[in-house]
Protein backbone atom coordinates (compact mmCIF):
# COMPACT_ATOMS: atom_id res chain seq x y z
CA UNK A 1 0.00 0.00 0.00
CA UNK A 2 1.40 3.15 -1.03
CA UNK A 3 -0.07 5.46 1.65
CA UNK A 4 1.21 2.89 4.25
CA UNK A 5 4.51 3.57 3.23
CA UNK A 6 4.50 7.07 3.20
CA UNK A 7 3.17 7.00 6.66
CA UNK A 8 6.47 5.42 7.84
CA UNK A 9 8.65 7.61 6.08
CA UNK A 10 6.88 10.43 7.59
CA UNK A 11 7.40 9.46 10.71
CA UNK A 12 10.94 8.17 10.96
CA UNK A 13 11.89 11.40 9.51
CA UNK A 14 9.76 13.04 12.49
CA UNK A 15 11.40 10.70 14.91
CA UNK A 16 14.60 11.78 13.11
CA UNK A 17 13.88 15.52 14.17
CA UNK A 18 12.51 14.85 17.72
CA UNK A 19 15.72 12.89 18.35
CA UNK A 20 18.24 14.91 17.60
CA UNK A 21 16.62 18.21 18.74
CA UNK A 22 16.58 17.37 22.22
CA UNK A 23 20.01 18.00 23.61
CA UNK A 24 21.06 17.61 27.62
CA UNK A 25 19.68 21.12 28.21
CA UNK A 26 16.23 20.07 27.48
CA UNK A 27 16.10 17.64 30.88
CA UNK A 28 12.77 18.19 32.94
CA UNK A 29 12.59 17.90 36.76
CA UNK A 30 9.15 17.69 38.43
CA UNK A 31 7.98 19.19 41.30
CA UNK A 32 4.59 19.03 43.54
CA UNK A 33 3.33 22.25 44.76
CA UNK A 34 0.91 21.78 47.96
CA UNK A 35 -1.45 24.42 49.16
CA UNK A 36 -2.68 26.08 46.24
CA UNK A 37 -6.28 26.52 45.17
CA UNK A 38 -5.82 28.56 41.89
CA UNK A 39 -6.09 26.88 38.38
CA UNK A 40 -3.23 25.68 36.23
CA UNK A 41 -3.24 28.35 34.01
CA UNK A 42 -3.25 31.14 36.58
CA UNK A 43 -0.15 28.91 38.34
CA UNK A 44 1.74 28.95 34.51
CA UNK A 45 1.11 32.63 34.13
CA UNK A 46 1.90 32.97 38.08
CA UNK A 47 5.43 30.86 37.61
CA UNK A 48 6.15 32.73 34.03
CA UNK A 49 5.91 36.13 35.98
CA UNK A 50 8.76 35.34 38.26
CA UNK A 51 10.69 34.13 35.31
CA UNK A 52 10.76 30.67 35.26
CA UNK A 53 9.62 28.42 32.16
CA UNK A 54 7.29 26.02 32.78
CA UNK A 55 6.77 22.48 30.06
CA UNK A 56 3.40 20.85 32.13
CA UNK A 57 1.13 21.95 35.29
CA UNK A 58 -1.20 19.42 36.27
CA UNK A 59 -3.60 19.55 39.10
CA UNK A 60 -4.24 16.36 40.60
CA UNK A 61 -7.58 15.29 41.41
CA UNK A 62 -9.27 12.58 43.74
CA UNK A 63 -9.94 9.32 42.25
CA UNK A 64 -13.61 8.33 42.53
CA UNK A 65 -15.60 12.34 42.66
CA UNK A 66 -12.41 13.64 40.69
CA UNK A 67 -12.46 16.78 42.56
CA UNK A 68 -9.58 19.25 42.56
CA UNK A 69 -7.08 18.84 45.31
CA UNK A 70 -4.82 21.78 46.34
CA UNK A 71 -1.58 19.88 44.69
CA UNK A 72 0.01 20.44 41.30
CA UNK A 73 2.47 18.71 40.06
CA UNK A 74 4.75 21.05 38.02
CA UNK A 75 7.37 19.70 35.40
CA UNK A 76 10.08 22.35 34.40
CA UNK A 77 13.59 22.23 32.01
CA UNK A 78 15.95 21.67 34.29
CA UNK A 79 17.94 25.00 34.96
CA UNK A 80 19.54 27.35 37.45
CA UNK A 81 16.69 29.84 37.24
CA UNK A 82 13.81 27.00 37.27
CA UNK A 83 15.43 25.26 40.50
CA UNK A 84 14.71 28.56 42.44
CA UNK A 85 10.94 27.37 42.29
CA UNK A 86 12.12 25.36 45.55
CA UNK A 87 12.39 28.58 47.20
CA UNK A 88 9.19 29.80 47.11
CA UNK A 89 6.70 29.54 50.06
CA UNK A 90 4.30 32.15 48.56
CA UNK A 91 2.35 32.22 45.16
CA UNK A 92 -0.67 34.36 44.35
CA UNK A 93 0.08 35.33 48.09
CA UNK A 94 -0.99 32.05 49.15
CA UNK A 95 1.38 29.80 51.86
CA UNK A 96 2.72 26.78 49.75
CA UNK A 97 5.28 24.07 49.78
CA UNK A 98 7.64 23.06 46.87
CA UNK A 99 8.93 19.28 47.01
CA UNK A 100 10.85 16.94 44.51
CA UNK A 101 7.99 14.50 43.09
CA UNK A 102 8.90 11.68 45.04
CA UNK A 103 10.30 13.09 47.91
CA UNK A 104 9.45 11.04 50.99
CA UNK A 105 7.94 12.96 53.65
CA UNK A 106 10.75 12.97 56.41
CA UNK A 107 8.91 10.49 59.57
CA UNK A 108 7.94 11.69 62.72
CA UNK A 109 10.25 9.67 65.77
CA UNK A 110 7.76 7.69 67.80
CA UNK A 111 9.95 8.25 71.14
CA UNK A 112 10.24 11.94 71.03
CA UNK A 113 8.20 12.90 68.10
CA UNK A 114 10.22 15.33 66.72
CA UNK A 115 10.62 15.40 63.21
CA UNK A 116 13.78 13.74 60.60
CA UNK A 117 14.86 10.84 62.73
CA UNK A 118 13.30 7.53 63.70
CA UNK A 119 13.16 6.33 67.33
CA UNK A 120 16.02 3.96 66.10
CA UNK A 121 18.52 6.16 67.38
CA UNK A 122 16.77 8.64 69.40
CA UNK A 123 18.33 9.05 72.99
CA UNK A 124 16.04 12.27 73.96
CA UNK A 125 13.63 12.75 76.31
CA UNK A 126 10.26 10.77 75.38
CA UNK A 127 7.15 12.30 74.52
CA UNK A 128 3.61 10.80 74.65
CA UNK A 129 2.59 10.05 70.68
CA UNK A 130 -1.01 9.77 72.82
CA UNK A 131 -1.36 12.22 75.64
CA UNK A 132 1.89 14.18 75.11
CA UNK A 133 3.30 13.01 78.39
CA UNK A 134 6.66 12.79 79.41
CA UNK A 135 6.94 8.79 78.55
CA UNK A 136 6.87 6.66 75.67
CA UNK A 137 3.50 6.00 73.70
CA UNK A 138 3.45 2.25 74.31
CA UNK A 139 3.99 3.29 77.99
CA UNK A 140 0.76 5.38 77.75
CA UNK A 141 -1.50 4.92 81.11
CA UNK A 142 -4.22 7.33 79.19
CA UNK A 143 -7.12 5.41 78.39
CA UNK A 144 -7.57 4.92 74.88
CA UNK A 145 -10.92 6.36 75.13
CA UNK A 146 -9.63 9.57 76.13
CA UNK A 147 -8.91 12.32 73.47
CA UNK A 148 -5.50 12.59 72.40
CA UNK A 149 -3.43 15.47 72.47
CA UNK A 150 -0.64 16.45 70.60
CA UNK A 151 2.87 17.30 71.96
CA UNK A 152 3.92 19.62 69.20
CA UNK A 153 0.93 21.89 68.63
CA UNK A 154 -1.39 20.78 71.56
CA UNK A 155 -4.20 19.86 69.41
CA UNK A 156 -6.89 17.10 69.76
CA UNK A 157 -4.95 14.22 67.46
CA UNK A 158 -1.53 12.07 68.20
CA UNK A 159 1.73 13.46 67.90
CA UNK A 160 2.43 10.98 65.30
CA UNK A 161 -0.20 12.34 62.94
CA UNK A 162 1.23 13.78 59.78
CA UNK A 163 -1.69 16.17 59.38
CA UNK A 164 -0.68 18.43 62.37
CA UNK A 165 -0.68 21.51 61.48
CA UNK A 166 3.10 21.68 63.59
CA UNK A 167 4.37 18.94 60.80
CA UNK A 168 2.70 21.27 57.76
CA UNK A 169 4.81 23.81 58.48
CA UNK A 170 8.02 21.86 59.01
CA UNK A 171 7.37 20.45 55.70
CA UNK A 172 6.82 24.10 54.24
CA UNK A 173 9.80 25.29 55.47
CA UNK A 174 11.69 22.67 54.64
CA UNK A 175 11.97 22.67 50.53
CA UNK A 176 15.33 21.03 50.22
CA UNK A 177 16.44 21.65 46.68
CA UNK A 178 18.99 19.07 47.71
CA UNK A 179 17.30 15.28 47.69
CA UNK A 180 19.66 12.36 47.04
CA UNK A 181 17.10 11.70 44.35
CA UNK A 182 17.59 14.80 42.03
CA UNK A 183 20.75 13.80 39.56
CA UNK A 184 22.17 17.44 38.70
CA UNK A 185 22.44 17.96 42.61
CA UNK A 186 25.09 15.67 44.07
CA UNK A 187 25.19 18.70 46.33
CA UNK A 188 26.17 17.64 50.59
CA UNK A 189 25.71 14.27 51.97
CA UNK A 190 22.73 14.34 54.70
CA UNK A 191 24.32 14.76 58.17
CA UNK A 192 23.78 11.65 60.14
CA UNK A 193 23.09 12.13 63.83
CA UNK A 194 25.77 9.65 65.27
CA UNK A 195 24.00 6.88 67.32
CA UNK A 196 24.31 8.30 71.50
CA UNK A 197 25.93 5.71 73.90
CA UNK A 198 22.89 3.00 74.82
CA UNK A 199 23.79 3.66 78.41
CA UNK A 200 25.35 6.39 81.15
CA UNK A 201 25.00 7.65 84.58
CA UNK A 202 21.91 8.44 84.46
CA UNK A 203 20.15 5.17 82.51
CA UNK A 204 22.30 3.05 84.85
CA UNK A 205 20.87 4.81 87.74
CA UNK A 206 17.57 4.34 86.60
CA UNK A 207 17.66 0.35 85.77
CA UNK A 208 18.30 -0.41 89.54
CA UNK A 209 15.53 -3.04 91.03
CA UNK A 210 12.25 -1.74 91.04
CA UNK A 211 9.92 -1.96 93.66
CA UNK A 212 6.78 -1.14 91.58
CA UNK A 213 4.76 -2.34 88.77
CA UNK A 214 2.38 -1.42 86.81
CA UNK A 215 -0.30 -4.18 84.92
CA UNK A 216 -0.92 -1.44 82.05
CA UNK A 217 -0.21 -3.19 78.61
CA UNK A 218 0.57 -1.31 75.85
CA UNK A 219 -2.13 -0.65 73.72
ZN1 LIG B 1 13.46 11.23 68.63
ZN1 LIG C 1 0.83 9.13 77.27
ZN1 LIG D 1 -0.27 18.52 66.34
Amino acid sequence: MPDYHKVKTYLSEQKYHFNTRRPDSEKTFRVVIRGLVNDTDELKDELNNKGLTVTQVLQLRKTGTKTAIPLFLVELPDSKPNKQIYSFSKILSQRISVEPEHRRRPPICTRCLDYSHTNKYCERKPRCGACSGAHQMLNCKQPSTDPPKCANCGGPHKGIWKGCPNYQRFLTRNTPPTEPHLPNNPSQPRPQPAPLPQRNAWTDRNSAPQTTRTDKHPP
